[in-house]
């Protein structure tokens, strides 16, 4: 309720600043990046591999309502996508505004209390390429000073703002991962109305399989599982969004992201991942690997119930590589726990990908709440030329579009 009023009040307040301002802007123009093109608005043009997270990361107002605002503000150019054209300018959420007598009367005037004065000078401090204020008690008129929208989060108490992680936490794990996969989403339909919860294999204090390769030097080097089928998951993730599925992880490390780099093998580091549900589940990156297993399980079940995915059409896929004897080079290989509805499911994904279909009781598919569950083995690290190419990021999109590629017919045919 007393929010709604501000807001009222700031934008009200906005109309009438615009007005007043027509002598400040040359000086306005000078900013890099940025130009006041009309007065009290901040707007910005995107660099090349901006998304809106990255836009608003500049400004450090990258929080689930900072975007918002910002959707609010760009509706019209954003039409229904979140990607954002280069040539485009943007409206920031915050105005520019000079100080007419001094800073206080300057908040004043905005309706922001005076006990953020402090925040709004650290704020221009590290944002405001043009702000030069060192003391803000001390100030000569005429400076511009940016003033957050009063809805992107900016002025929350410390209660509000935990209350607002907490509701990312339980609704939107990874929230900037997500935030930027999703700006490319609206690309097709193929799995639109179908959840996924994408497990990748290990992490944390647990490697998964660690065999040696033998680099383009023919040196040694120790490659871990955990670290490429994190990689690859994410690939998928990226994939499935693309074509409108709703996505999970059950866990994801915040270091590690999707690997671009060529030629060199992502490094495993112990304890790096952590686990989405931090608020009520245990962490598996310091779990054993039998509780690992079920804390897997568990989070699934977490995501079954708090999001309502026993109304969608949803599957629980476990990433893995294998790890045999280095001449053994099966295909790829899905793995189900037996109950007739999974090994539908599983039989076929696993015909849809050109891969056998195996049937074993293995951990984390054993109290699994998701009915459509399965572990694929994509290809057996352990061989060392097959492990190698994997340092090649398009090796390890080919193997999340195969993944992807056995969804979307698994999807069609309606078994999914
Ligand atoms: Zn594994």
């Amino acid at each position: 309720m007393g929010k709604e009023l501000h807001r009222r009040e700031f934008l009200k307040g906005a109309v009438s600043i615009a007005a007043t301002l027509t002598l400040g802007k040359a000086e306005a123009a000078e900013v890099p990046r940025r130009s006041f093109t009309e007065l009290g608005k901040v707007r910005t043009r995107p660099l090349s591999g901006d998304g809106i997270t990255r836009l608003l990361d500049g400004v450090g107002l990258n929080r689930p309502s900072g975007i918002s605002v910002f959707k609010d503000l760009n509706a019209r150019i954003l039409d229904n996508t979140e990607a954002l054209r280069l040539s485009q300018e943007y409206v920031l959420p915050l105005q520019a505004l000079p100080i007419t007598t001094n800073y206080l009367a300057l908040l004043e005037s905005r309706k922001v209390p005076a006990r953020f004065l402090d925040e709004v000078h650290a704020f221009n401090r590290l944002h405001n390429p043009n702000y030069r204020i060192q003391n803000p008690n001390a100030v000569r008129p005429g400076q511009m000073v940016w003033i957050p929208d009063w809805n992107t989060g900016f002025y929350d108490t410390p209660e509000e703002r935990a209350l607002e992680a907490r509701e990312v936490m339980s609704g939107i794990p990874y929230p900037k991962l997500k935030t930027a996969l999703e700006q490319e989403k609206n690309r097709g339909q193929k799995l639109r109305g179908i959840a996924l919860i994408l497990d990748p294999g290990h992490g944390g204090e647990d490697p998964g399989a660690r065999p040696i390769a033998l680099d383009g030097m023919k040196q040694e080097v120790t490659v871990s599982e955990a670290v490429v089928v994190h990689d690859v998951s994410l690939r998928l993730m990226r994939l499935a969004m693309r074509e409108q599925a709703e996505v999970f992880l059950t866990h994801f490390s915040k270091t590690m992201g999707i690997l671009d780099e060529r030629g060199r093998f992502p490094t495993w580091v112990p304890n790096d991942t952590y686990n989405i549900g931090r608020g009520g589940n245990p962490d598996i990156s310091i779990d054993d690997q039998d509780r690992s297993l079920r804390t897997r399980e568990l989070i699934a079940g977490g995501l079954v119930r708090g999001r309502k995915l026993n109304l969608k059409k949803t599957a629980f896929v476990s990433i893995h590589m294998n790890s045999l004897p280095p001449d053994m080079d099966p295909n790829k290989e899905v793995y189900t726990h037996r109950t007739d509805t999974d090994t539908l499911f599983a039989n076929a994904f696993a015909k849809n990908m050109g891969a056998r279909r195996r049937l074993k009781g293995l951990g984390v598919l054993r109290g699994n709440p998701v009915t459509n569950n399965c572990l694929v083995e994509l290809l057996n690290m352990a061989n060392s030329r097959r492990s190698w190419i994997l340092r090649d990021p398009s090796q390890r999109e080919r193997l999340a579009k195969e993944l992807m590629d056995g969804l979307v017919s698994t999807a069609r045919q309606g078994i999914l």
